[in-house]
């Protein structure tokens, strides 16, 4: 009974979450302290967040997080910054290096570019977020007037799901290089078995550091096969 009763609560729990997750603005900004829309709807939903946390969503945003959580209606709190026109991002291309760090920094992949290569914005998915300003080194993004104003129910949704692409890309990329990484470290440890078995002088050892990077593991690798070397002359 209690298990149905604790089942049922994190229903309505989400249910509340993806309520207030689908009136937030998407943009995935930051500026309400929270590293995504869908983390300040699950603050909002558990009492730890207040709803007028979100300058995208506009006094229309926060009405409608007042009706959901039958809340009064508040002012935007100026701590998260003020309610404005939509912006999007221009970066300007001449000055553009090609470090894609701006990539980086984008929360919804509307930057295109590689390495060394001049990077261009997608105005039609720049959510206006302004993440990737600082993170260029040589101050070539600015934030413009969007020529479309209207920050609509489908680039809502686009920029939503190209936030969770992102996050679902770099798990799957985090979880490879864990797997890269496991599979050197076993090789690396069949390196150094070969490596200490005529060795008697604990000097002429190889090292037995753990590597933690694939640079790291690079090196290693050569630094015990030069040993092993020596060892043999
Ligand atoms: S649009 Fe920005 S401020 Fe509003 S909920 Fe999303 S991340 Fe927070
Ligand atoms: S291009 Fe810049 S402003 Fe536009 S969504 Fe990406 S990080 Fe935000
Ligand atoms: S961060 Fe600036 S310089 Fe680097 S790729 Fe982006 S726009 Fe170009």
């Amino acid at each position: 009974m209690l298990f149905m009763t604790q089942r049922q609560s994190m229903t309505t729990l989400t249910n509340l979450i993806t309520q207030i997750d689908n009136v937030l603005p998407q943009t995935q900004c930051t500026r309400c302290s929270y590293p995504s829309c869908q983390k300040y709807a699950e603050a909002l939903a558990t009492g730890d967040a207040e709803i007028n946390q979100c300058p995208p969503g506009g006094a229309d945003g926060i009405a409608a997080l007042a009706e959901i959580l039958g809340k009064p209606i508040l002012e935007l709190n100026p701590d998260h910054g003020v309610f404005q026109t939509r912006k999007i991002a221009l970066i300007e291309e001449d000055a553009c290096i090609g470090c894609a760090l701006c990539i980086k920094a984008c929360p919804v992949d509307a930057i295109i570019g590689a390495n060394k290569m001049l990077h261009t914005v997608i105005a039609d998915e720049c959510s206006g977020c302004d993440l990737c300003i600082p993170a260029c080194p040589v101050d070539c993004i600015s934030l413009i007037e969007d020529p479309n104003q209207d920050w609509n129910i489908e680039r809502k949704s686009r920029a939503r799901l190209r936030f969770d692409a992102q996050h679902a890309r770099r798990d799957i990329e985090r979880l490879e290089r864990n797997a890269r990484l496991a599979a050197q470290a076993e090789l690396l440890k069949k390196v150094r078995t070969g490596g200490t078995t005529n060795s008697t002088n604990k000097s002429d050892t190889v090292s037995q550091e753990t590597p933690t990077t694939q640079s790291e593991f690079l090196a290693q690798i050569m630094a015990n096969a030069q040993q092993k070397n020596k060892n043999n002359l």
